[in-house]
């Protein structure tokens, strides 16, 4: 029986750096140029950039973070940020 390769994923900037909040993000929810994570719900409520409705406390959402501007991080309701990237067309 032939062995898998166990070859990590090579999508974490910093291995071993400083830890972005949250987990890794469903693939889907990837897009080019953007560090995208999971966060299993925050202490505070944001503003969705997508719905302009708040994200509250302790709900599990996406956070969305420019690689060009690492501190411009938004956090999407995973729903629209499902429909952001529909309608990029990603
Ligand atoms: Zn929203």
């Amino acid at each position: 029986m032939p062995r898998k390769k166990n070859r990590a994923r090579e999508r974490a900037p910093h291995p071993g750096g400083p830890k972005v909040m949250g987990a890794e993000a469903p693939e889907w929810a990837e897009r080019p140029g953007f560090e995208v994570r999971t966060s299993f719900g925050s202490t505070k409520a944001y503003r969705c950039p997508g719905c302009d409705h708040e994200v509250r406390e302790g709900v599990q959402h996406l956070v969305i973070l420019p690689r060009e501007a690492i501190d411009e991080r938004r956090h999407w309701h995973t729903e629209c940020w499902r429909i952001e990237l529909r309608r990029l067309g990603i």
